[in-house]
């Protein structure tokens, strides 16, 4: 064949893998197989000469790809096998007596299984010379070898094609084999048994058999699948994060040569997205940001259940003290009462008592109210004046000399239902703040305000403002910005849980710096007249 003028170059078909390859995936490259029987399927021809057509015939060897390469052999069976039964049956090297093969024998042919051992066995290498042969063995460089053949780079060429590195590295052999070593015990035993060949039987033998037809032929078997449509792979480059051709890294990462054949691959259901390590590792990212997110979350979250904490802890505290407080407090009220009735009314003592009795009165509410803070109870609301409730808000605090105090109404209809006890801690509380952040002086301008919806009280002082950084912390328990035993930071607290229990707002307008105008503060709090 080589020899001929018109050759166009050929496939060797002694490779079963090969061959199906090329069936299955080259359909076109199916004329090129050498139409010649592989060694397999000739000795099974010589013996069915020597024996009959009758002969059942058992082959042994490295390859499972065997078992399904012809109907000229009833059974292949792997080296693998073939220990397995020797193992079941207890025949061992050390209890079994060696016999060499039957005739015909191989002679060079023997050679055939090692890398490269087709071309020791041809007999003439003037009919094979190296420079009209490429040889192409294992996974990656036969297909590359087929590919470049199909494509015309290769002419005239014979093809030496093995799926394995020589047929001694087959999967039908022991796992973990040496290459060299098992390729240099193959070598020696080659060579010791030509040594020792009756050359003058081999010769006859051989012009007993070779009239033997050994030809083969083989049909293709397009197995190719269709390719994908190119909407359908750019949709799955797209699901791996692939936009642009730079992102097309080709990395082979996958196991496909190309991002495109992957996509490729996806559409036809026979790899996933995950495969992409490219895009695994973004997705990793994305999850360790989204990780980091959700402890950000929880750091948060652990602030304020702190921040509840403390509060909790503020409310056990309080419930301590109300209690401890309650009794000294009902001495005084009930003392002072009996002072009030015997005082002649009228007199400056009787007023003096008066104020004493409502200002116990009072530290009683404040002392059940700091219960209600802890246990967040309800506001309990009562139709109110509320133009007298604040002025009485007013007058009730002690304002030091340095600071005037004015007051001023707007409002037609005065009156709102309110938690008159627990509102009356929210204005004095606003005034005490207002008059503790003037100590150089200064004045405080209370006033009311309102519609037919809802009411507005505000407390106005001219003092030292509250600073921009400090404005949204002015509700947290225990902020405050006064020194240690003045300020215990819950006065706004409280003012923001009464104020919500009414369904009502609060504003804070304030100004610390002196460079932008007048400092001071202005708190207004708006509550629904809760009609
Ligand atoms: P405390 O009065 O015990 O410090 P508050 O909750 O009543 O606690 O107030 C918290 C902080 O808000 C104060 O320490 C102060 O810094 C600021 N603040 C409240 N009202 C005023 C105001 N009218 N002018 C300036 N700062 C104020
Ligand atoms: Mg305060």
């Amino acid at each position: 064949m080589i020899k001929d003028s018109d050759y166009e170059g050929d496939i060797s078909s002694d490779c079963p893998a090969i061959v199906y390859f090329i069936r299955h995936y080259h359909p076109d490259m199916v004329p090129y197989l050498a139409p010649i029987a592989s060694p397999m399927v000739a000795m099974s021809r010589v013996m069915k000469k020597k024996h009959g057509e009758g002969l059942k015939v058992v082959f042994i060897g490295p390859c499972f790809a065997k078992k399904a390469e012809t109907t000229e052999v009833d059974e292949a069976l792997t080296f693998r096998e073939l220990r397995e039964m020797f193992d079941s049956l207890n025949i061992r090297p050390e209890n079994i007596d060696p016999s060499d093969f039957d005739p015909p024998h191989s002679g060079k042919g023997a050679i055939f299984p090692i890398s490269r051992g087709l071309y020791y066995t041809a007999n003439n290498h003037e009919v094979i010379p190296e420079e009209r042969v490429i040889i192409a063995e294992g996974q990656v460089n036969y297909k590359e070898a087929i590919r470049e053949f199909e494509d015309g780079y290769i002419r005239k060429k014979h093809l030496m094609l093995l799926c394995c590195e020589g047929c001694i590295m087959g999967p039908g052999t022991s796992p973990g084999g040496k290459r060299f070593a098992r390729s240099n015990a193959v070598g020696e035993y080659v060579t010791r048994k030509l040594q020792a060949i009756d050359t003058t039987a081999w010769d006859q033998d051989m012009e007993e058999y070779c009239k033997i037809d050994l030809s083969q032929s083989f049909t293709p078997e397009d197995r190719r699948l269709a390719a994908p449509g190119n909407e359908e792979v750019l949709k799955a480059l797209q699901s791996m994060g692939k936009f642009s051709p730079q992102d097309h890294l080709n990395c082979g990462a996958c196991g496909y040569d190309t991002c495109v054949d992957h996509a490729g691959a996806i559409v036809k259901g026979l790899a996933e997205t995950e495969m992409c390590l490219p895009y695994a590792i973004e997705k990793l990212h994305d999850s360790i940001d989204n990780l980091n997110v959700s402890n950000e979350k929880l750091a948060r979250a652990k602030a304020a259940l702190k921040q509840s904490e403390k509060l909790a802890h503020m409310g056990q505290l309080s419930a301590g003290i109300a209690h401890e407080l309650n009794n000294p407090l009902g001495v005084i009220t009930m003392y002072s009462n009996i002072l009030m009735d015997e005082a002649k009314e009228g007199d400056a003592v009787h007023e003096d008592l008066k104020l004493i009795v409502e200002q116990a009165e009072r530290c009683k509410k404040i002392v059940s109210g700091l219960l209600n803070f802890a246990r967040k109870n309800q506001v309990t609301l009562t139709e109110t004046d509320v133009v007298k409730f604040m002025q009485h808000s007013l007058n009730s605090i002690i304002k030091p000399e340095n600071i005037s105090s004015s007051f001023e109404s707007t409002i037609t209809d005065p009156v709102a239902k309110l938690d008159i006890d627990q509102m009356m801690q929210v204005l004095t509380n606003l005034e005490k703040n207002a008059i503790e952040a003037m100590p150089d002086g200064g004045n405080l301008h209370v006033s009311v305000e309102g519609d037919d919806e809802e009411v507005t009280f505000i407390v106005k002082d001219t003092g030292s403002g509250i600073k921009k950084e400090n404005m949204d912390k002015l509700f947290t328990p225990f902020f405050t910005t006064k020194e240690m035993g003045k300020g215990t930071g819950l006065g706004l607290a409280l003012i923001y849980g009464i104020v919500k229990m009414h369904k009502g707002k609060i504003h804070v307008d304030s100004n610390a710096d002196p460079l932008q105008g007048p400092t001071g503060t202005t708190f207004r709090i708006t509550v629904p007249r809760g009609n």
